[in-house]
């Protein structure tokens, strides 16, 4: 970070703030090769129905395994892809893998073992939703690998829809008609007007990790409970769903359930891991 230079523009050398502005650059003219060596994978965390304790899906989450700094994390080099316009190609190739993987989990399931056929959730960041081909490509993708459009599940985040007009709204609203959930992610940190919500084609609210966070200590903070217990009863009523991230504890488990939100996602139940985990709870849960 700069030094406080008190309004003179000409700040000392920080060598820490130059490290990370070349390592970013680094990664930043990384990116476009390190998607055809095929160094992203993606880990899935299981989406827990908080009644039954059931996998009912899981979200799938990018990662770069570089050669030089190991595995990174999305927040290192998703926004790097957003800025350089990469962000299409590489979603393309996390919806494109996570649809097969959906897919492969559907087949591999005793049919009508969970109640319900298992979804797929993956984010979609602002570039992509501005993107003209989003609707095209993710119709072609589902059609070609024949996943039903309910086996997918759209993230996209409060923030990226605050504001929106009918325009950016479009695509989301024509995948919602072909029966693709759209989520709202990150819900709670954007300070949307409520309101909005009637007009946005989503049909489940992910609550964001900041809720679950004041429901740890004990007793919980009552202002938490009293939010989300509002938070849920405005989604019930608009027929929403409520997913809540960042669940650490059993005791966030009991409050959520509590409070009558539908499903769960969090290191109590599951870290991100590789496909195959999941593949072995959603067997556990079956038999
Ligand atoms: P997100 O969509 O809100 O994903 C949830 C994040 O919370 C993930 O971080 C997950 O690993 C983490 N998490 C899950 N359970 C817990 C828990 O119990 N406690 C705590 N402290 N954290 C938990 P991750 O994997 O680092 O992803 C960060 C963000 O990067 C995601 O936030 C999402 O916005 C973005 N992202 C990930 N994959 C993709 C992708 O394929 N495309 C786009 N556009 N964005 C992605
Ligand atoms: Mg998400
Ligand atoms: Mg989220
Ligand atoms: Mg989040």
């Amino acid at each position: 970070r700069a030094k406080a230079a008190g309004g003179n523009r000409f700040e000392l050398a920080d060598p820490e703030a130059d490290a990370r502005a070349i390592t970013r650059h680094g990664l930043t003219t990384a990116l476009p090769a390190a998607l055809e060596r095929g160094e992203f994978f993606i880990e899935y965390q299981p989406l827990v129905r908080l009644d039954d304790g059931t996998v009912h899906g899981a979200e799938a989450l990018v990662r770069w395994s570089h050669p030089q700094h190991g595995v990174l994390g999305p927040d290192r080099f998703i926004p790097l892809a957003e800025h350089t316009g990469l962000i299409v190609p590489l979603g393309r190739w996390v919806l494109e893998q996570s649809v097969r993987q959906a897919r492969f989990w559907q087949q591999q399931l005793p049919e009508g073992a969970l109640g319900m056929p298992l979804r797929v959730n993956v984010n979609l960041s602002p570039a992509q939703l501005h993107h003209p081909g989003l609707v095209a490509d993710t119709v072609e993708v589902l059609e070609r690998i024949g996943l039903p459009p309910g086996g997918l599940c759209l993230e996209v985040t409060e923030s990226a829809l605050i504001g929106a007009d009918e325009d950016l709204l479009k695509p989301l609203r024509q995948l919602a008609e072909m029966g693709v959930d759209i989520a709202l992610d990150d819900f709670g940190t954007g300070y949307s007007n409520l309101a909005n919500l009637r007009r946005l084609p989503v049909s489940v609210l992910k609550l964001d990790r900041s809720f679950t966070q004041g429901m740890q200590q004990h007793p919980a903070d009552p202002v938490d409970l009293k939010i989300v217990e509002g938070i849920v009863s405005l989604a019930h009523s608009l027929e929403l769903a409520v997913t809540v991230e960042g669940v650490e504890t059993g005791a966030q488990a009991d409050h959520l359930r509590r409070l009558g939100c539908d499903t769960a996602q969090g290191w109590y139940y599951a870290r991100p891991g590789p496909p195959e985990r999941l593949h072995t709870l959603l067997l556990a849960d079956a038999v």
